[in-house]
């Protein structure tokens, strides 16, 4: 497994003790699942300020730390090197490249020279690890772009597979990018190149047919002696787990003293559950709310909004802006629909929260808010479905959202239309228990049927047995 992003990070806490925390993220929560399952090494970056403390000669360690069942080879990356090839390629450039949110992608050569540093690095790391050249490589997203094809140079038969988590912009876009060639050539040197979405894969065969003059079916991309299978997998949950949380019998009091730390005293209680970023559309669910509240005032009596975001790439300014934007907007809702002026119906937290914890707020949710501009997938709207065996709670989901694909009796907004958006919000509250059941039943069918094992098992052995894919249903 090779991802920018690790599972687990080690950090001093006060006392100058090594602690340690898994880290926050749809594509670390999901992997580690199937890293738990079946064992393997992972290659990351080690971001954690203790993370050297604990590794071998080797740069490893073993995880889980509480229940080791895999190996974390950690990579090390300067203040310099992090700054140009993650925060600045990676998160400037390739992130607004490829999300409609309307924020300028921003491409610097000294930041594309770091970010085909780190890629060789990180291609070198595997060609390390690899016990021999039939073990499969599992690469993930656009921060790695460029390592199947480094790997190549030493390792011309070892099987490499790439998820992209991210949508594929239209080819139209994608040429704002000037090192587009090579980012499609780095991704054309995989075995099997698989996306969230069949609008993914349409962009991905057009872009490379019209940069690079490859030649390409539906399924597959020719380029220099090579194919590559090229496919539509969207990424699941791990079901299972998060059942299981919901069966453990603390989550009672768990969901007692969230209320508490909440301050809810309301009977209604909608969420959202983001990582901090532009592209989650939380200013517009703010407008929204605004908008419900504006129309039904006595609403303030009967629904609290628990709004969780977590910082993320935070140095970077388009972050900055709309972290501000948020704390503005919360902050002039409350006092607009508040009893008093601090007594507004919109909580607003930006601490992370363990999968323990987020299975309780999703069992507190009267309705679970994702209102993306535009999203690879959005796993939260899976897991709130995932952890709701009550059948209880209905989904609001953005139509922008790769999500809304699949998951069609959501209720489906437009974040654009505020109005629409707020009819969203009273569909679901005003909801029938009883279509609220049907609606979450077809819903569990849906993502318990495609759930992360499945995901990866899919690509997996697509990538080992080639005449298995495309997978067919099961
Ligand atoms: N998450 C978490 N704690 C939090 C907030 C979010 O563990 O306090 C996890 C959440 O469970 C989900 C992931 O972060 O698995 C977010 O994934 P998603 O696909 O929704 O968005 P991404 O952050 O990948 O864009």
């Amino acid at each position: 497994m090779v991802s920018n992003r690790e599972p687990y990070l080690h950090a001093f806490d006060t006392d100058g003790r090594v602690g340690w925390s898994p880290t926050t993220g749809g594509v670390s929560v999901a992997l580690d699942s199937l890293m738990r399952e079946r064992g393997g090494v992972w290659i990351a970056h080690g971001a954690g300020d203790a993370d050297r403390e604990v590794v071998d000669e080797a740069d490893r360690v073993r995880v889980p730390p509480d229940l080791p069942a895999y190996t974390l080879r950690r990579i090390w990356l300067t203040e310099t090197e992090e700054r140009r090839y993650y925060e600045g390629f990676a998160n400037e450039g390739l992130w607004p490249l490829c999300h409609v949110a309307h924020v300028k992608p921003v491409f610097r050569a000294a930041d594309w020279r770091a970010y085909q540093a780190i890629n060789r690095r990180f291609a070198e790391a595997v060609a390390a690890e690899l016990p021999d050249d039939g073990a499969p490589v599992f690469i993930q997203d656009y921060h790695l772009t460029l390592v199947a094809r480094y790997l190549r140079e030493s390792h011309p038969e070892t099987p490499i597979a790439l998820f992209w988590h991210i949508p594929f912009p239209h080819p139209d876009k994608f040429r704002i990018c000037p090192y587009r060639r090579e980012i499609l050539e780095g991704l054309a040197a995989t075995d099997l190149l698989a996306f969230q979405l069949e609008r993914d894969r349409r962009n991905f065969v057009a872009a490379s047919r019209a940069e690079l003059g490859a030649k390409a079916s539906r399924s597959r991309v020719h380029l220099n002696h090579r194919s590559t299978s090229v496919c539509a997998v969207p990424i699941g949950v791990d079901f299972d787990r998060i059942r299981s949380v919901t069966r453990d019998p603390g989550l009672d009091t768990e969901m007692a003293r969230l209320r508490r730390e909440l301050r809810i005293e309301t009977p209604r209680i909608g969420i959202g559950v983001d990582r901090l970023d532009y592209t989650k559309g939380i200013p517009e669910r703010l407008n929204a709310l605004d908008c419900l509240f504006t129309r039904w005032p006595n609403l303030r009596d009967e629904l609290t909004f628990v709004q969780i975001a977590v910082p993320s790439r935070s140095k970077l300014e388009s972050y900055a802006a709309v972290a501000a934007d948020i704390d503005r907007r919360v902050a002039e809702l409350n006092v607009k629909h508040g009893r008093g002026p601090t007594d507004g119906p919109i909580r607003y937290r930006t601490a992370a929260l363990r999968v323990r914890r987020l299975v309780a707020l999703y069992r507190l949710a009267d309705f679970c808010l994702v209102s993306s501009l535009h999203d690879g997938m959005n796993l939260v709207a899976k897991e709130f479905v995932a952890a709701r065996e009550d059948l209880g709670g209905v989904l609001v989901l953005s139509e922008l959202a790769g999500a809304a694909q699949e998951l069609h009796d959501a209720v489906i907004i437009n974040p654009y239309d505020v109005e629409s958006f707020a009819d969203g919000l009273e569909l679901a509250l005003g909801m029938s228990e009883e279509e609220t059941h049907r609606r979450m039943r077809v819903l569990r069918r849906v993502v318990a049927g495609r759930d992360v094992f499945r995901w990866a098992s899919d690509i997996l052995e697509g990538l080992e047995d080639p005449t298995t894919w495309p997978p067919g249903p099961r």
